[in-house]
């Protein structure tokens, strides 16, 4: 493979966007100094679980210090606790240049691959790859160029230069000669000057001109206005970040890049991802790219099996490893697989490599305040009396029963032709469906008339 082909700006994230179970969270709701907001639920949508909240937080700050690729967290605790929509606030406070991908362990045994294929594609997957490339430039656009003649200290310049000029012909060939002329003129960074187009003589004009300043005075092709680091912003270069999974999907003979629309891409070479890290380790050492490691989020991890644990355990020490999310709510539970016992069903040498960050049940009033946010996500009106009603619903049952009964308390309300959701509206939904407490309840009453009994009953057919 002579040369590795790419797609520009192609990003392949796991995040909900549509009206979905975590649709309402926007974030972790966390400043700087890991403080949670008093304003969070409006502003990320997330209420109360603090800890774990302030860890999460943590685990942002060193992905955006590049810090914890090859790390990996487990968020354990009882269902309903929020573990995924932790997970969810970080991928919202990442942004969009940072890949995450989000899979249920299930997935891994459900793919027309192997478990362990399907676990590098997903670790690749969480790993961009952040590519500069030189920009195109626009009619009418201000261009900036870095320029660096080298020597700093010991007196060659260096500094930017804004050319307030759209010909591209000029800028190129102005730009060279004012790279020339910086190692022979006294021009510093900061400086206006000008150079005659002809003689490619520089002048200077002044110095430290404001950033308004700079465009008005400029309405000559031939200015140029070295500026201080950081003053004048301006894009010289475009930055597609892909991951290495796209980059090894696109170079795959066998695959081809329409494999990423139809989402089966099968199996793929090994010898196709080293090329890859071979061609990507080239681009960083010319500084050409970066490598961006992002997240990679299993949820029900007790469901993976030891071949997979003991994967994962080796993906962690590779260079190009993400940040790995687990979550469980299982306590001692079976490894799968095995006879053996473990805490969430993890072996423990995995789990001795895992920070844990634990999740709380919730309070009736922090129920309470995640029942809101939600009615205001799924746009229901609710009266207080109803909603107070249904946080002693979730208390007594649990968060996610209460929260489908936003939308079929909704249904009845409009039904009753009710602009808001009343009391009766959600005694009639509990009545219609059961939660799990009612429902085991129901199967011991019932038990003889329920299907299991189908043995019995087709000896009795066959007789
Ligand atoms: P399980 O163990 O069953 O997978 P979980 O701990 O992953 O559960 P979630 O799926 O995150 O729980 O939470 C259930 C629902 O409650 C989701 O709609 C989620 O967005 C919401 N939710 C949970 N915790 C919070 C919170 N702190 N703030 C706002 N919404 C929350």
């Amino acid at each position: 493979m002579s040369t590795i082909q790419m797609t520009p700006t192609v990003k392949d994230t796991t995040k909900l966007e549509r009206i979905g179970a975590h649709s309402h969270i926007s974030g972790l709701g966390i400043s700087d100094s890991l403080d949670v907001s008093s304003m969070s639920a409006k502003t990320c949508g997330l209420i109360g679980q603090v800890k774990a909240r302030k860890a999460m937080g943590m685990v942002h700050k060193l992905i955006q210090q590049g810090k914890i690729g090859g790390r990996a967290i487990l968020i354990a605790g009882p269902p309903s606790t929020g573990k995924t929509a932790l997970a969810m606030g970080l991928a919202q406070q990442l942004g969009d240049d940072v890949p995450f991908c989000s899979l249920s362990a299930t997935e891994v045994f459900s793919l027309d691959i192997s478990k362990t294929e399907a676990l590098t594609q997903a670790i690749r997957r969480s790993m961009g790859v952040r590519i500069d490339e030189e920009q195109e430039i626009m009619e009418g656009e201000v261009v900036e160029i870095q320029i660096d003649t080298h020597g700093g200290a010991k007196g060659g310049k260096s500094g930017r230069l804004t050319l307030c000029t759209t010909d591209m012909e000029t800028i190129y060939d102005l730009g060279t000669k004012m790279i020339e002329r910086l190692t022979q003129e006294r021009i510093s960074a900061g400086d206006v000057i000008r150079i005659d187009k002809a003689t490619g003589k520089v002048t200077k004009l002044g110095r430290s001109v404001s950033r308004s300043r700079d465009y008005d005075a400029m309405g000559s092709d031939t200015r140029f206005v070295a500026c201080p680091e950081g003053e004048l912003q301006k894009r010289s270069e475009i930055t597609h970040t892909v991951s290495l999974h796209e980059i090894d999907v696109i170079n795959s003979r066998q695959q081809g890049f329409m494999a990423l629309f139809a989402g089966d891409t099968g199996e793929i070479a090994e010898t196709i991802r080293e090329q890859i890290d071979q061609k990507v380790a080239e681009w960083r050492s010319e500084g050409r790219a970066k490598l961006i490691p992002g997240v990679l989020f299993i949820d029900e991890v007790h469901m993976l099996d030891m071949d997979c644990f003991s994967f994962l355990n080796r993906a962690l020490e590779s260079e190009m490893c993400p940040i790995v999310i687990l979550a469980t709510n299982r306590g001692q539970s079976i490894i799968r697989g095995t006879n053996y016992t473990s805490p969430h069903g993890v072996p423990l040498d995995l789990l001795d490599r895992l920070l844990i960050i634990p999740t709380a049940p919730y309070t009736q009033l922090e129920l309470k305040e995640i029942l809101q946010v939600r009615c205001t996500e799924e746009q229901v009106d609710m009266t207080s009396e109803a909603l107070e009603l249904l946080s002693r619903i979730a208390s007594e049952t649990s968060l996610r029963y209460a929260i489908h009964m936003i939308m079929t308390s909704s249904l009845v309300a409009k039904k009753k032709k009710s602009k808001e959701v009343q009391l009766q509206h959600i005694e009639r939904c509990h009545k219609l469906f059961y939660d799990v407490q009612r429902s085991t309840k129901y199967i011991m009453e019932y038990q003889n008339q329920f299907l299991f009994h189908e043995l019995d009953s087709a000896e009795a057919i066959l007789a």
